[in-house]
């Protein structure tokens, strides 16, 4: 971490579900590229916890509670962002869910729904408030999923949503163009808590490192490289394309 760069200097950013794992890898990159950034997630202590260890390594940092589906959080979010620093460059849409380990055809229809509205509806309704606010120049990041382009058993209709935001961002792209750009990251297996169903039982972890050509699992850090880059003005002519960290795991629709 040394050797990053500053690209975010006097730039704001909102990234949804970072208390831990992924969401709290990009703002920890974020920040330390000198970005402001506002994290949030569904409890509060872990919103303190958060913003505590954020401070502790020098980051401009607010934390909100946020349930991404929650109309009055969405809400607040961006009125206290824009309260205190006055503008929004960067929005990470990174929350989601995955309630249910069922196919498709047994998976209850208030887990579709579920399913539905965390992983895909609530970043558009989020988007929708935040648009008024984004200056020329901003970036949007969606948190897809390799399961994205090969929905796999147990988490295929988890999948599909993550199907569904490689879609969002080549129609967001179009809509928000020329002065937003808008891109996804497509993160391979990556131990997490969200992932320790797959990634603490060692004979499948081992199954997922060999499907990888770098033989082994990602890293929160991996993904937040990547979301740094299509986020800054290094991806400046970039719009509407997603990027697969998967360390090389076979990915095609
Ligand atoms: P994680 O380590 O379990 O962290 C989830 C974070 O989201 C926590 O900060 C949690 O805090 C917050 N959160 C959960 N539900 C929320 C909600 N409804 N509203 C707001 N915040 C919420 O998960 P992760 O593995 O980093 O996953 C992050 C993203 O990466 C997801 O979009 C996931 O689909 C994607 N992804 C993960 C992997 C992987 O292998 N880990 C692979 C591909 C894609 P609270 O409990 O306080 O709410």
């Amino acid at each position: 971490m040394e050797k990053i760069g500053k690209r975010f200097q006097g730039k704001v950013a909102i990234v949804t579900a970072s208390t831990q794992g992924i969401g709290f890898g990009i703002a920890e990159r974020l920040g330390l590229e000198g970005a402001a950034v506002v994290i949030s997630s569904r409890r509060q202590p872990n919103v303190d916890e958060a913003v505590e260890k954020l401070k502790n390594q020098g980051i401009e940092v607010m934390g909100l509670v946020c349930h991404v589906s929650n109309a009055q959080h969405r809400k607040d979010l961006i009125k206290n962002t824009i309260q205190k620093y006055g503008k929004l460059d960067v929005v990470v849409c990174n929350a989601a869910a995955n309630p249910s380990v069922d196919g498709i055809l047994e998976t209850k229809e208030s887990v579709l729904d579920k399913l539905w509205e965390i992983n895909v509806k609530t970043s558009i309704l989020l988007l929708q408030e935040v648009a008024p606010h984004l200056n020329k120049g901003s970036s949007i990041v969606f948190v897809s999923s390799i399961a994205g382009f090969h929905p796999p058993k147990g988490l295929a209709m988890y999948g599909v949503t993550k199907t569904a935001l490689l879609g969002l961002t080549k129609a967001l792209a179009a809509e928000m163009a020329p002065d937003t750009r808008v891109n996804c990251v497509a993160p391979g297996f990556v131990p997490t808590h969200f992932a320790s169903f797959l990634t603490t039982d060692e004979e499948m972890k081992r199954s997922l490192e060999e499907k990888t050509l770098l033989n082994r699992l990602g890293t929160t850090q991996d993904m937040a490289a990547a979301v740094a880059y299509l986020a800054s003005d290094d991806a400046a002519y970039v719009t509407g394309e997603t990027l697969i960290v998967a360390g090389g795991m076979p990915s095609r629709l």
